[in-house]
């Protein structure tokens, strides 16, 4: 065994495996991946082999477009079959929330490439001739379904070994029955992994242990949230009905899902495959695998899937007659959202992982290119936050994770509305004022471990969503408190906000260094600035406000906690000059906001709040009510004459109730999170995460005014002097969409020009309560992102009309602001 590489894989199922084969590919040769036993004993050998390329994620559905087309290519490349059968995918629809949720995803499908139709059920017949379309009771009627003429399944194991065929003649080796047993930093910064055949050291370690996940993270102290949960399929004795079909000349059925049912069902020879996703399904090895655990399986739980085998057997009367020849029940690693963990370990540097793959024969193609591109060029080609492994936070304890990963199994199957917000491992981390929000009607949603009241139900309203992709029971409510929030006064709990303090004599110059815009030198000065991939992709916003000499409150989305501490902290100078703290749970922030804010604020605090002693974008530290130490910020992300109040926590419950007796006078209300985005939509407004992702420079995202490139240098620099040479290919845009009456646009809406092509993307979308318009923001070519330019969106399947509009469409001048 080699005693020092690049790149040490630990893990050798089809992820491991694909990772380093695509390091190779990037010209990392010299890298080795090394096995507990032997390549595909986890959860690899036993896997059903389903590529399905539908996904509700714009990203996990570019990593399973990218394995898909990987796979079609692999055997000529390696000389190695892998089974690839191109069946196509065939996805049921028995009710109109279904198919909508179909019409969504194909706008995402359209804006990655993806090829699909949406068919009807004589097209279904047609390519499933053993199908029954049903229509009584117990077998609903197909109302039409979601074809993927270009997938199928393959031989998970076959994949494996191309793969490993491919990363093995390019110089990778591969040692199995290595097993890591312990990893530690070298005094020169590199990785030594002591394994059971002797210790291998390297610049940079991956994580692809599968179900083993939990137990190698903690190997380097990482509290890795991922835990498998078991998962059935049963393998059927041959069909008599399908062998005739078959024997009659009729073509490979399509890989069949039942959704509303939660079910997939394929070929297997002349038998069949079917697998339900299930309720009760538990999670397993929460504590690690243990040893006895090995190439092993779980019993059989009949019992759990009848509902699904009946279910399937009145869609496909086949199946009736078919003897059980097996039941294959193995662990299936899940994450807390579904989505695997790709990307960077937080805290530890050159760790990387590739875990908690849930789709993991589908995803390894696609993982396993952009970890790759990550490890060796420092950044991956695509926008990974949907997957990154900090996108969850240390809340994700053992407890929360097995609850909710039992929630993300039992749910794969069900309708993803947009405004759905589950249940399990619920409330966990909440506001010191949440029962007082709750008292005032909240209706909560959940981000980042984090209660948020989404909306706020009038007295004898019922609490609670009706889910949908269309208006539902909450729009006139939210339209409500928008209108609130424009007319009199509203509050908003905001305390979920990450926030960081960095001092100390390189703080200005070291703030500077990593973001586009110039950090504020004055004290009380703020300023928005975004941090920059290297690409010039936009990867964090932070807004920095000097409160005193060498010291800066950096604020940044509530989601980014763990992306965001770690992103600063690995960036941190060597040199002692700047300190960094995350004081997150230290201050609680309540936005106040509305034309009435200045005459609440004012009851509370003796600091002068007129224009002239208190402008737009400035910042005090001040005392409000019995609260010191208050900094007041006068910013918001609703475009209204306000102010963040950034508070020690202790004084959250008096500053709460002090600002609602100050308000009744006037009208002050609390504001939800679905207000929140219409109003910030009206402004233009763009949100970290969906509209400034690191796909986007920020002179694609029209955030100019933002980016000072006559400083000396910052991280970016370089990428954005070479888009403006070269021209900038996008550009932001606000639409106003024509023609809806229920279903505004939400984000991931392909654009379109006059001529029918596709031009760009939304990345938002709400209906603007106070303009009562159907708005989307986004991106498109930047030919076409002139005011008045007339482009289409497809909204659920509909074109419709949409008007480029000068940005900001609410207050274009910023006179409410201002105010
Ligand atoms: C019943 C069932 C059906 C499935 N069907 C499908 C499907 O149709 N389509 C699909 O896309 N996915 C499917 N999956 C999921 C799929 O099997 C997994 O997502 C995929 O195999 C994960 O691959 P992996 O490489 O991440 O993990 P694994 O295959 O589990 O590999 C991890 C490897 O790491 C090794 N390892 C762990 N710790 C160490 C250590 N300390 N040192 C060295 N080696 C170590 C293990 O021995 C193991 O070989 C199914 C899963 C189940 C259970």
């Amino acid at each position: 065994m080699k005693t020092h590489v690049r790149v040490v894989v630990i893990g050798g199922g089809v992820v491991g495996v694909s990772t380093l084969y695509h390091l190779t590919r990037k010209g990392w040769t010299d890298v080795a991946l090394i096995e507990r036993t032997e390549l595909t004993a986890g959860s690899t050998w036993h896997a059903a082999g389903l590529l399905p390329l539908f996904n509700m994620s714009y990203t996990v559905g570019q990593l399973h477009k990218y394995s898909v087309d990987l796979y079609k290519r692999l055997p000529a490349e390696t000389g190695q079959d892998v089974s690839f059968h191109v069946t196509g995918n065939l996805r049921l629809a028995t009710c109109k929330e279904r198919m909508d949720e179909y019409q969504k995803y194909c706008g995402t499908a359209n804006t990655i490439g993806v090829p699909f139709e949406v068919i009807g059920p004589a097209r279904v017949k047609e390519l499933w001739p053993l199908i029954e379309l049903g229509g009584s009771p117990d077998t609903p009627a197909i109302i039409g379904a979601l074809y993927h003429p270009h997938d199928g399944h393959i031989a998970p194991a076959d994949l494996t070994m191309a793969l490993r065929k491919g990363a093995r003649s390019a110089g990778a080796e591969i040692y199995e029955h290595t097993e890591a047993l312990g990893m530690e930093r070298t005094a020169s910064g590199e990785w030594r992994v002591r394994t059971s055949k002797g210790n291998i050291t390297a610049e940079h370690l991956v994580l692809a242990t599968g179900n083993y996940a939990r137990q190698s993270g903690r190997l380097l102290g990482l509290s890795v949230p991922a835990i498998p949960v078991e998962h059935q399929y049963i393998v059927y004795d041959e069909s008599a009905e399908l062998k005739a079909y078959r024997q009659g000349g009729g073509r490979e059925l399509a890989v069949l899902r039942e959704s509303d049912q939660s079910y997939y069902l394929r070929e297997e020879r002349t038998g069949w495959i079917l697998g339900p996703y299930e309720s009760g399904a538990p999670a397993r090895f929460a504590e690690g695998v243990p040893d006895w655990f090995g190439r092993s399986l779980f019993p059989g739980d009949l019992d759990r899937l009848v509902p699904h085998v009946e279910a399937a057997a009145r869609r496909v009367p086949a199946l009736e007659d078919c003897g059980i020849k097996d039941i294959v029940n193995g662990p299936i690693s899940y994450s807390p959202d579904g989505s695997p963990l790709i990307g960077p370990a937080w805290g530890l540097r050159n760790v990387w992982l590739n875990e908690a793959h849930s789709f993991g024969i589908t995803a390894a193609g696609g993982s396993g290119w952009q970890l790759a591109e990550w490890i060796t060029e420092g950044e991956p080609g695509i926008d990974m936050l949907a997957v990154d492994p900090r996108r969850f936070g240390a809340y994700t304890s053992k407890r929360y994770v097995v609850k909710k990963n039992e929630e993300t199994y039992r749910n794969v199957f069900v309708i993803h509305f947009p405004d759905e917000e589950r249940p399990d491992a619920r409330p966990a981390k909440t506001s010191p004022v949440y029962a007082l929000i709750d008292a005032k009607g909240a209706v909560w949603g959940q981000r980042y471990g984090w209660e948020r009241a989404n909306w706020f139900a009038p007295p004898g309203v019922e609490r609670r969503d009706r889910w949908s992709f269309r208006r539902s029971n909450y729009f006139e409510h939210v339209g409500n408190e928008a209108r609130l929030m424009r007319e009199h006064a509203g509050l908003i709990d905001l305390s979920p906000f990450t926030k960081h303090e960095v001092t100390g004599p390189g703080a200005e110059g070291w703030l500077d260094g990593l973001v586009a815009n110039k950090v504020p030198a004055k004290i009380g000065r703020l300023a928005l600035c975004h941090a920059l991939t290297r690409r010039g992709g936009i990867r964090s916003e932070f807004t920095v406000t000097k409160i005193a000499e060498q010291h800066y409150y950096v604020v940044s989305a509530g989601a980014a906690e763990r992306y965001d501490s770690d992103y600063l902290s690995k960036a941190l100078p060597g040199d002692g000059s700047v300190g960094l703290r995350n004081i997150t749970n230290t201050r609680g922030c309540f936005v106040l906001a509305g034309p009435k804010s200045r005459e609440v604020l004012a009851q509370l605090t003796d600091t002068p709040l007129d224009n002239a002693s208190f402008p737009w974008l400035t910042a005090q530290t001040i005392e409000a009510g019995l609260a010191v130490e208050v900094y007041a910020l006068r910013v918001n992300f609703v475009g209204a004459l306000g102010w963040e109040l950034h508070f020690p926590i202790e004084y959250a419950h008096h500053l709460f109730d002090a600002l609602f007796e100050a308000g009744k006078p006037f009208g002050l209300g609390m504001v939800g999170m679905r207000a929140m985005e219409s109003l910030r939509l009206e402004k233009s407004y763009r949100m970290w995460g969906s509209d400034m992702t690191p796909d986007y420079t920020p002179f694609e995202a029209s955030l100019d005014r933002f980016v000072r490139m006559n400083k000396a240098a910052f991280i970016g620099k370089e990428a954005l002097e070479k888009q403006l040479a070269g021209g900038v290919p996008n550009r932001f845009v606000t639409l106003e969409v024509h023609g809806v009456t229920d279903a505004d646009p939400l984000g991931n809406e392909p654009l379109f020009d006059a001529g029918g092509r596709i031009i760009g993307r939304a990345t938002s979308g709400y209906y603007g309560h106070c303009l009562r318009k159907s708005l989307a923001i986004g991106y498109a070519r930047a030919e076409f992102a002139q005011a008045g330019t007339q482009l289409a969106i497809e909204i659920l399947g509909e074109r419709k009309q949409a008007t480029v509009l000068r940005e900001s469409p609410y207050d274009p001048d910023n006179l409410d602001l201002r105010a």
